[in-house]
C-alpha cells in the first residue's frame, strides 16, 4: 500500500533530506506535503517511541495529513546506553552538533570500549487513526577523532570499519542508515497490511 499525502514531521532539514530520499526510493508517498507548518512539539518523552508518537500524533492533528516522524539516539556501550534518547541535548540546552560531538569524545578520552548504536524509531500517523510503529539500528563505533563533512550529528565520529559515516557519500548512508533501516521497515509494514 502506498500513502496518499503525507508530511514529514521534521524541521530538521538534514533529516528530512534523508527520509525523503528514502521514501523517493521506496515509492512510499504519492505526494509529500512540505507547505504546511505546525507548532514545536516538545519531545519530552522517556523512549524514542515516545517521542516519535509525540511529534507524529501532534502534526497529524494539526495538518489533517498523515504524518511521518522519526526519533533518534545514540547508544554507547560505555556509557551504559547514555546518551540515547538525550542524544540532542548531551551537550546542555544550547548544544549544536559540534558541541555533541566534542561531549562525547571528552567523555570517553581514555575509553577503549568504543562500541556504540544508533537507533531510530519512525512513526507513521495516519487521520483515520491508524498508527504504524518501526525501528531500525546501525551498530558501530565511536572514532577518537571526528573525520569527515558530510552527514550531520554525530555522523564525524561514528566509524564502521575505520569509515566515518561523515566521510560516506550520502547514498552510502542511507544503503545503511539506522534511519533507512526503519524506514524500510515502514515500507515492509506498509505493503503487509
Ligand atoms: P533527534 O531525533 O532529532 O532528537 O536527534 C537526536 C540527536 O541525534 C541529535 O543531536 C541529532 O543531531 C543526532 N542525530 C540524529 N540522526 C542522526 C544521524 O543520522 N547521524 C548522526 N547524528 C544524528
Amino acid at each position: 500500500m502506498r500513502i496518499e499525502r503525507a508530511v514529514v514531521a521534521s524541521k530538521n532539514v538534514d533529516k528530512v533530506t534523508e527520509i525523503e530520499s528514502v521514501l523517493a526510493e521506496l515509492d512510499l508517498v504519492g505526494e509529500i506535503v512540505r507547505d504546511v507548518d505546525w507548532e514545536d512539539v516538545l519531545e519530552d518523552g522517556d523512549t524514542l517511541e515516545a517521542n516519535a508518537l509525540l511529534k507524529a500524533r501532534a502534526v497529524m492533528s494539526e495538518t489533517g495529513l498523515a504524518a511521518i516522524a522519526d526519533d533518534t539516539g545514540l547508544e554507547v556501550d560505555a556509557l551504559d546506553g547514555a546518551p540515547g534518547v538525550h542524544s540532542a541535548r548531551f551537550s546542555g540546552p544550547d548544544a549544536t552538533y559540534e558541541s555533541n560531538v566534542v561531549a562525547l569524545l571528552d567523555a570517553l578520552r581514555g575509553v577503549s570500549d568504543r562500541r556504540a548504536t544508533f537507533r531510530t524509531v519512525v512513526v507513521l500517523c495516519e487521520p483515520d487513526g491508524r498508527e504504524l510503529v518501526v525501528e531500525g539500528a546501525l551498530v558501530g563505533r565511536i572514532a577518537e577523532i571526528a573525520r569527515g563533512t558530510n552527514g550531520f550529528g554525530y555522523d564525524p565520529i561514528f566509524e564502521i570499519d575505520g569509515v566515518t559515516v561523515a566521510q560516506m557519500k550520502a547514498e552510502q548512508k542511507s544503503a545503511i542508515s539506522h534511519r533507512a533501516v526503519a524506514m524500510r521497515a515502514l515500507a515492509d509494514a506498509l505493503h503487509s497490511r
